[in-house]
């Protein structure tokens, strides 16, 4: 994927060194393949020109110009950017020192959130935590079978009672992880197909009732440019401390990631690949930006 742009770039600057050195306004010109390959991602339009005009500064300020390979080194400086962008490194899930530590799944309706707590809840375990998930997505009836059903297959509890209103879930989660000396509390919360003013006071209500030390926003990056106003609309009303990317198996280029950190602030900290319950990983930048560039 990374050599398509390299090779842009390559043939791009060829054609204009025959006509002599390469010039600033060479590697403008040749910055505009980056220019599609970053919209192509869809990546936010401000957030792409931002990035360019900083790249372009970068770029005409070094040696590349002169150097052998300056489509090599111009890619290099436009993919370490990106990837500093993007937070430069691996963020992590922040436990609490005193236990159990909270974590909220929230975010629209299909996003992945039932999945994901499921399968951050595999992940935790298998990194030597005990954790309990609460099923408090209680207007998909379907939501609360399936946590269940995931609960079972990696052998996880899932509280749940009929009757309880999802504040209460909460409350119950954090008395049960008590009683069954469980330190991580996974809230599956609900979600709407729009952000909505219903789901942000419940979800503003459990937070009360039961404070988060993680608040994960889930997304999926093959919406896009509408993953980038959910956040910005979810980050309003909440604690958020940063954002799941899911179905990044699927064709999404990744953009989001880059326009959502640049636009919210939030560190992208897991990203989803699949439907499997292990399907999981940590948001690395690098890999990310060699993907975005295509
Ligand atoms: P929720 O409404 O936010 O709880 O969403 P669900 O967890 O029910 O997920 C909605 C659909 O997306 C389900 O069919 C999941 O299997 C699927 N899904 C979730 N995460 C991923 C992922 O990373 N990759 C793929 N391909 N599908 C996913």
């Amino acid at each position: 994927m990374f050599d398509n742009l390299t090779e842009k770039l390559q043939a791009t600057f060829k054609r204009m060194r025959s006509q002599g050195r390469l010039t600033a306004d060479d590697v403008r010109e040749g910055l505009r393949d980056v220019r599609f390959a970053l919209l192509e991602a869809d990546v936010n339009f401000k957030v792409v020109k931002e990035f360019l005009s900083q790249v372009e500064e970068e770029a005409v300020g070094q040696d590349v110009l002169d150097s052998l390979t300056p489509a090599q080194g111009v890619v290099r400086i436009v993919r370490d950017h990106l990837t500093t962008l993007m937070g430069g490194q691996v963020e992590r899930i922040k436990m609490a020192s005193n236990p159990p530590t909270v974590i909220y799944l929230v975010g629209l309706q299909g996003s992945g959130k039932t999945t994901t707590t499921a399968k951050l809840a595999k992940m935790l375990k298998q990194q030597g935590r005990q954790p309990l998930m609460v099923a408090a997505d209680i207007y998909r009836p379907a939501a609360v079978d399936q946590l269940q059903a995931l609960g079972q297959q990696i052998d996880v509890p899932v509280v749940f009672s009929p009757g309880l209103s999802p504040v209460q879930l909460a409350q119950e989660g954090w008395q049960k992880s008590r009683q069954l000396a469980k330190d991580v509390v996974l809230v599956d919360t609900a979600g709407r197909l729009h952000v909505d003013e219903t789901l942000m006071t419940e979800l503003v209500e459990m937070h009360e009732a039961l404070p988060a030390h993680e608040t994960l926003l889930v997304v999926d990056a093959m919406t896009g440019q509408d993953a980038v106003r959910v956040a910005s609309a979810f980050k309003e009303k909440l604690p958020l401390t940063g954002v799941v990317l899911t179905k990044l198996d699927g064709d999404a280029r990744g953009g989001a990631a880059l326009s959502i950190r640049q636009v919210t602030g939030l560190p992208i900290k897991l990203v989803g690949s699949g439907e499997k319950v292990d399907a999981l990983e940590p948001f690395q930048p690098d890999r990310m930006a060699s993907r975005i560039l295509g």
